[in-house]
């Protein structure tokens, strides 16, 4: 059987449909790691981590956002299941830069009420959402 040449992509969180469409190839934050992603890829299932999902199709790449969930490939289809995601592009700058300095705060208060891990993975997003947010086309 021929490998497929593009990739549908389908990207969803609990509130929106982010993406739709067919792609050359990806490379999406799992869990374990940065996958890439070819048409003809292995089946598998994976949990998504966070980090930056990126996509190009027709020499164009895209950037975005993700924090946790899932993703399901096939050889000629993904699908992502995001808790959170936003498009580089619709990343509130000030807002993640807020949560950065507020789980900063938290991780060096030195207080042992605090949740550290929660902190820690607040400040990850928040540095993601950053990296990401720099991604943005002008
Ligand atoms: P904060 O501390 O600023 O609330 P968070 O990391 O706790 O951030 P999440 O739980 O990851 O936020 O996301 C909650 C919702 O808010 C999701 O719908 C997510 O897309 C949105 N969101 C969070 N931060 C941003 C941001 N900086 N820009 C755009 N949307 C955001």
């Amino acid at each position: 059987m021929a490998l497929p040449e593009k990739i549908h992509l389908e990207i969803v969180t609990p509130e929106k449909q982010l993406f739709s469409g067919d792609v050359d190839s990806l490379t999406v934050p799992s869990a374990g790691g940065y996958m890439g992603i070819l048409p003809g890829h292995a089946p598998l299932l994976a949990e998504l981590g966070i980090g930056e999902i990126s996509y190009t199709a027709g020499g164009h790449t895209e950037y975005m956002f993700c924090s946790w969930g899932f993703l399901e490939v096939l050889p000629g289809r993904v699908v992502i299941l995001a808790q959170a995601a936003e498009l580089a592009s619709d990343i509130d700058i000030k807002r993640a830069e807020e949560a950065k300095v507020r789980a900063e705060k938290m991780l060096t208060s030195g207080d042992p009420g605090v949740d550290y891990a929660a902190a820690q993975l607040s400040l990850i997003r928040a540095i993601s959402r950053i990296e990401a947010h720099r991604r943005k086309k002008v």
